[in-house]
This record gives C-alpha cells, structure tokens and sequence, in this order.
C-alpha cells in the first residue's frame, strides 16, 4: 500500500456496529450500470482518444470481452485500458489496418508505482512526468467521467438486490466496496431505495478492493461473518486475499443471484454455513459465465 490517505483512515476508523460485515460492488451488481457504462461511455471514447477509428468494429468487440464479457469484467479502467489495446493489438484484422497504437509504457510504469488508480492520482502524475501518453489517458478519463454524468441517470437496483440489502442491514454492517469514482458511486446510491442500508462508501479513491475489505473489516470482525458480494473476477479476489467468503452476482442472471442470495444465501452466512462445498458450487458456476478467451481465437 502506498501510504494511507485521510480516505482509507475513514474505512480504517469505521467502527463495528453488528457482528457480521457485508461488502457490495456497486456497477454490474446492485446496479445494472456495466452495459451502459462500457458501450455508452468508455468504448466510444477509447476509439476516438486512442486513434482507433478505422477499426472501430474490433475495438469494441475486444472492449467489450476485457470488461463486460471475461475474467477481465469489472477490472479498474486503465489496467483495462492497457488489456483491451494489447489484445486488439494482436488481431490479424488490426495488423492488416496497419493502425498505429499507441505505446502505453508510460502508464503501466505509473500502475506499478500507484495502488489509487484515479484521475486524481493521475492528474498529480500528470504534471510530474508531462509525458503525452499520460496526458492523453487523462483526457480520456475525464470525459469519460463527463459522459458518464450525463448519460447515467435514473438507475433503480435490482428488484430482488432491494429486498436483499434490507435483509443484510438487519445483521451486518454494509459497505459499498467498488472501483469506480466516488462522485459516481454517490450519483448512484443517494436518493436511492437501498441508501438506507449501507454504512459507507469506497471507491477508486479509496484504493483497491483488497484494501477496502482490510481497512473497513479486517480484523474487526471473525472472517467467518465477512462477505463480499460482487459480479466480477476481482471481487472474487478482494474477499479471498483477505480470507473473507464470497457470494456472486452472475453476469446476465443478476436478479436471479439476488434472489438466491435472499432466499438460502443469507441465512447460511449468518447461521456460518456458508463456506465450504456450498460457497465453492456457487463460485464454479459464477466462473462459468466469464471466459478467460475470447471466442474469435477458437
Ligand atoms: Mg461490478
């Protein structure tokens, strides 16, 4: 970890007020916002920013494998960023454009250096280094972030995550563990049915989701009554690098994950039966639905 932020000491400051701590991805798993995200905002800009017109068609096919459709799904924009232009980069379709893209050297030297993968951080880097490349992601996260503002409006969550969450504010302390931008993430929840049920909220500003369940619940409450619930890979991860339990959202059957988590779910975390054979049917079937390869290579 890069030093603690004032952001993280407010995770790492938040008191138990239940004995069993529930952390909730936000985009893709309470509310339906990946699609519209990811086709709407991100991929017609990492065309247009990154000089990809002329195979548009293949840009957004890989764009939308990396980050709605694989393991990649849910992974923080620039390493995703870095992902999609390297797989693109290795289509015969691409190399026959002869299309020039970009070197992204610059950036992955600043994602091993920074664990708070943000504009913010960026923005600070940006000044540093005056480098083009770092200059041109920055752009593109910008209005992505803009776009993203004025076409992501008047999102409900999922019919059963509503009925859910009430449940889950009975017995644990709810937080929102997600790698999208606070400002987003607030956009999203408050005025929202399910604001009520959550004690805090953790975005990219706040570090990564590792991070976020081991400020917020690590050591403060048994590992046994630590749940994360998430609809992608790195969900997954966050829980189990800090030894939590994990139950999935499954892309494309989201509320019918939900309803599976209020009807038998819930009551096996809280009465600590959750782990072991049950938790691992759910995690290979959620792997099911998230291809490591792209069909175009087959
Ligand atoms: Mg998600």
């Amino acid at each position: 970890m890069s030093g603690t932020s004032d952001l993280q000491n407010q995770l790492k400051e938040l008191q138990p007020s239940k004995d069993f701590f529930v952390g909730i991805d936000s985009d893709g798993c309470v509310f339906d916002t990946m699609e519209l995200k990811h086709k709407e905002c991100f991929c017609p800009n990492y065309i247009k920013y990154f000089g990809l017109q002329k195979v548009s068609r293949y840009a957004r096919e890989v764009w939308e494998f990396v980050n709605l459709y694989s393991t990649g799904r849910g992974t923080n924009r620039f390493p995703a960023l870095v992902n999609t232009v390297e797989l693109l980069a290795t289509r015969p379709e691409v190399k026959q454009w002869n299309v020039h893209i970009p070197d992204f050297t610059a950036l992955k030297t600043w994602m091993e250096q920074e664990s708070k993968l943000g504009n913010a951080t960026l923005n600070a880097y940006a000044k540093q280094v005056n480098n083009p490349l770092i200059n041109r992601v920055l752009d593109w996260s910008l209005r992505v972030n803009a776009d993203i503002e004025e076409m992501v409006t008047g999102m409900d969550p999922f019919p059963y995550a509503l009925d859910a969450l009430r449940e889950i504010h009975r017995k644990a302390d709810a937080v929102v563990i997600s790698q999208t931008p606070v400002d987003a993430l607030t956009r999203d929840w408050k005025g929202s049915s399910v604001e009520k049920f959550i004690r805090t909220i953790a975005g990219q500003e706040h570090g990564t989701k590792t991070e976020h369940i081991a400020l917020a619940a690590k050591g403060k409450y048994k590992a046994d009554k630590i749940l994360m619930i998430g609809d992608a890979p790195g969900d997954l991860r966050a829980a189990k690098n800090n030894g939590a339990l994990f139950y999935p959202i499954n892309p494309s059957h989201e509320n019918e994950s939900w309803k599976r988590l209020l009807e038998e779910g819930l009551d096996r975390f809280f009465t600590l039966n959750f782990a072991g054979s049950y938790e691992e049917s759910l995690i290979d079937e959620f792997h099911s639905y998230l291809p490591e390869n792209p069909s175009w290579k087959s």
